[in-house]
Formats: structure tokens, C-alpha cells, sequence
């Protein structure tokens, strides 16, 4: 079958294989050859593929639910869109969500994902108590802070690179209704838009889409989001509707003066400041999810998200310097988005560090290669690194000098055969 990731690039053609019980997984592993799961495949790039992948989709029980402490205890490839419809009627809500409820708890274990309170909450794995794991050689191995350390922070974020999450325990937020009180600012350009998410910086959710294609006095030109929960008594799902995209757009049809036109408008659009509006939680954290395969928007050669993170210090000049280069290019996308991270945690690959993160999506083209190449020294030489759940084309090097944690993890891998059984394009690619 063919296969990709979210960003539809590369496909690769691949054996994929599905499992109900960890029984049947063990027997698969004592075959040769190396393989990885593939969840829902909302990588962007090439995490999730090699030649054979395991998919995970068909561990998908609820284990067990402690209704006052909001512990829940499920198999890896129950979906966050699941375990809200189950849990969200009864007042529980996750703590770290990122921007689409279609993905796995062994997907968001994996890629260590963060959401709008990074800044207040951290990575996924803060909410995680333990998982079972099993290793190349079928043993299954109960991990946590506590037991097993070395195993529970090299999975949180190890993309899958350290065996397979068969199971989670982890914990729900209690939240007073399904809505959100929602505050919008427009910001002019960088500086405003940096000292907005400071004085907002006890807000429980923050997030800001910026025009990368703004230039001059303009450059990071963007829209504030800041959100909390807020007391309705509600608790109601989502009911609006979704639409589909149903074919994909010609190629032609994202370019750098229909980009730019978009953005002018979407930024004009937004009054300079709305305070308190009530929105659902769906439509705060989840507003791409409401149009389905909105990835075919890109045209069939796909496309890839660009996300780095800056030091704080740092990331006043490296953002100026990234946006400026991708300005000039004329190649961004209308999706660019800015966040304010927390402190970073002891994960071996987890990507997040205190400072700032930028994600642009781009159309997969010739001379988008050489503008990323540049984009990397600038991420480098501001000490910066780049998010491998999104990534499909970083270099050895790169990685190595974004992520230090690197040889911990490639020893742990090498001691424990997980080099020899667990590998994805994007492992091989970097060598670890
Ligand atoms: C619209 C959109 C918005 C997004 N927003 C954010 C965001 O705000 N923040 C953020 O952090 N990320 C974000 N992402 C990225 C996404 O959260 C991650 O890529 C996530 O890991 C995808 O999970 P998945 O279940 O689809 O896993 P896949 O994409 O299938 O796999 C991702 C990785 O997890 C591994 N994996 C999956 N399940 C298991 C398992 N059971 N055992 C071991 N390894 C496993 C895979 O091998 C692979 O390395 C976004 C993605 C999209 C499409």
C-alpha cells in the first residue's frame, strides 16, 4: 500500500500490518527486518513510515477511568477526539492538547506534543503517570518516572524510535463547561506581538497567527488568540459541521500574491481588540479540524510544516531574521504560527525549550529546499532546533546540534537492539 504522512510527502510504498492484542505484535517483532507505528499519521513527514509500519489504530480500549482523581487508563491507539467524546459530558478535559483532536495518546506520548499552555503546563508526558512498553525483543516493561526511568524519558518525544506504547495511564483537567472565554488582540510587528504574550503570561492558553509575509515595519505583523475556561454549567460536544475538501487544489492555487492577499485580509479582518467572547473548546483549540483532508489544499505534491524554536534571548533576533528571509522568498503559506514555551523538561527528544516556536506550512517546490537550508543556519546560529514530528527533511547535523540529548538516546538505542527492530525514514535519515 501507499503511504504517507499529514503533509502527503514523501509516499513511500510500505507493508502495513494491524494488530488487536500485544500477543500478535510480539510474533510480528521476531521476524527480521525493522519496522514503526503508524497511528493517525499526523506527523507531517516521514516519522511514521518505513517499509513495514505497525498501525495502532486497533488498540483502541478505554482501561479503566477513576471518576475523582480524572485518571484514565487506555490503550495507545484510542484517538483525543475519543477520549473527549467520552470524557468532556462528564467535566474532564485533557491537559495538553495540541492543534487537532485526531490524533492517538501513543502519537502525543511519542512526539511529546504541546499545546497552547505549554508556557503554564508542558509537554504531553507531564500528565502521563506510566505506560507499558514493548521493546525489540517482545518484553513488555512497565515505564514511569520511578520505574524504569531512562525508558520513560527517552519514549516521551522518541517518536516511536524505542518500542511500542501499548498502554497509558495518564491525567484529565476538571474544567467548569466546554467553553472558553476567548480575548483577541491585533498586533503591528514582532516586538508587539513578543511583549503581549509577556504581560499575558498567566493566561491559560495564548497563541498568535502571524503573517509571514508581512515586510519592513510589518515583519511579524499577527493576531493574539488568549483563552480560558469559563464557568456556562455546559457541557456540551461540538455540534458544528464539518466540510471536506473534496479533491486536491490545483498546485497553482497557493502562491506568493494569493498568500499575501489572504493574509491582508485575514489581518485586517480582526478588530485590534475583542475581550471575552464565548467560543466553544472545539472551535478554540481544534479550527482545522472542522475542514476535512484540508492537507489536499497544497496540491498533490504535498507539502511540509517549518517549526523551530528560538531561546527566549534569542528569539527577537532569530524570528526577525526567519521572517525577513521567508518574506523575500515570497514561499510561506497563510498557516504561520507563534507560541510562547515554557521551561523545556528531561526528555531526551522532547522539542520544546523556554522561548519561542514558529510553525509555517509550505507547498513541497523545487526551490523550497535551498530557502529551508537557510532557514536552518538561522535556527542554529540562534541555538534553536527544529520539531521532528513535523519534520521531513532536517539533516544529521542539525539534529545533532538542536537536540544534545541525542547520544543518550542513540546509546540507549544501541544497548537495547531498538536500532536493529524500531526505525523510520526519518531515524535512518538522522542517523540516530
Ligand atoms: C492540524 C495539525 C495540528 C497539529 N498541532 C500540533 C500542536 O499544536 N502541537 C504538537 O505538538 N503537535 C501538533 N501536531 C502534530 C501531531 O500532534 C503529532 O505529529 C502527533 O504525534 C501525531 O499523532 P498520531 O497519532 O497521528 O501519530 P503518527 O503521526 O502516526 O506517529 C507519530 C509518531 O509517533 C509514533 N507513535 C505513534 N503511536 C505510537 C505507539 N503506540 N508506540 C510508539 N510510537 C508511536 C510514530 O512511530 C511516529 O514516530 C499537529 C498536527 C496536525 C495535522
Amino acid at each position: 500500500m501507499k503511504l504517507s504522512g499529514w503533509g502527503r510527502y514523501p509516499h513511500i510504498q510500505t507493508e502495513g500490518r494491524w494488530f488487536e492484542t500485544p500477543a500478535q505484535v510480539q510474533n510480528y517483532l521476531k521476524q527480521p527486518g525493522d519496522t514503526i507505528v503508524h497511528a493517525l499519521g499526523r506527523s507531517y513527514g516521514d516519522s511514521a513510515l518505513n517499509e513495514r509500519v505497525i498501525f495502532s489504530r486497533r488498540f483502541d480500549k478505554i482501561l479503566a477511568f477513576h471518576p475523582t482523581a480524572g485518571i484514565v487508563q487506555c490503550e495507545s491507539g484510542v484517538s483525543l477526539s475519543e477520549l473527549i467524546d467520552i470524557f468532556l459530558p462528564q467535566g474532564w478535559f485533557l491537559y495538553i492538547t495540541p492543534g487537532t483532536k485526531f490524533i492517538t495518546v501513543g502519537g502525543a506520548i511519542a512526539s511529546d506534543v504541546h499545546g497552547k499552555n505549554h508556557h503554564k503546563a508542558g509537554c504531553f508526558s507531564a500528565c502521563v503517570l506510566s505506560f507499558d512498553l514493548m521493546l525489540p525483543s517482545g518484553k513488555v516493561m512497565v515505564c514511569s518516572r520511578e520505574v524504569n526511568p531512562e525508558l520513560f524519558f527517552a519514549t516521551c518525544g522518541g517518536m516511536g524510535l524505542t518500542g511500542i506504547i501499548l498502554n497509558a495511564t495518564f491525567k484529565l483537567q476538571p474544567i467548569p463547561s466546554s467553553y472558553i472565554r476567548e480575548t483577541i488582540i491585533r498586533c503591528r510587528n514582532l516586538k508587539e506581538i513578543f511583549s503581549l504574550f509577556e504581560a499575558y503570561r498567566q493566561t491559560t492558553y495564548s497563541v498568535a497567527w502571524i503573517d509571514c509575509l508581512a515586510k519592513g515595519e510589518d515583519i511579524g505583523r499577527s493576531i493574539l488568540f488568549l483563552g480560558e475556561h469559563t464557568d456556562t454549567a455546559r457541557f456540551d460536544l461540538a455540534t458544528a459541521k464539518s466540510l471536506s475538501l473534496p479533491v486536491d487544489l490545483p498546485g497553482f492555487f497557493l502562491n506568493r500574491y494569493s498568500v499575501s492577499l489572504f493574509n491582508h485580509f485575514y489581518y485586517h479582518a480582526h478588530p485590534s481588540f475583542i475581550e471575552g467572547r464565548l467560543v466553544h473548546l472545539d472551535t478554540f483549540f481544534y479550527p482545522l479540524d472542522r475542514i476535512g483532508y484540508w492537507n489536499r489544499m497544497y496540491g498533490r505534491g504535498g507539502f511540509t510544516q517549518y517549526q523551530l524554536v528560538f531561546p527566549k534571548e534569542q528569539s527577537l533576533e532569530g524570528l526577525h531574521a526567519i521572517l525577513q528571509r521567508i518574506a523575500s522568498a515570497g514561499l510561506g503559506s497563510f498557516l504561520g504560527v507563534l507560541k510562547l514555551f515554557g521551561p523545556q523538561n528531561n526528555n531526551d527528544l522532547s522539542f520544546p525549550m523556554e522561548g519561542y516556536t514558529l510553525a509555517i506550512d509550505f507547498k513541497i517546490q523545487k526551490k523550497l529546499f535551498a530557502l529551508l537550508d537557510d532557514l536552518d543556519r538561522i535556527v542554529l546560529d540562534h541555538g534553536g532546533r527544529l520539531y521532528l514530528a513535523k519534520d521531513v527533511r532536517m539533516t544529521r547535523e542539525v539534529f545533532r546540534k538542536g537536540y544534545p540529548g541525542w547520544a543518550r538516546f542513540e546509546e540507549l538505542r544501541a544497548k537495547q537492539g531498538m536500532k536493529n527492530k524500531f526505525n523510520s525514514l526519518q531515524s535512518k535519515r538522522l542517523g540516530v
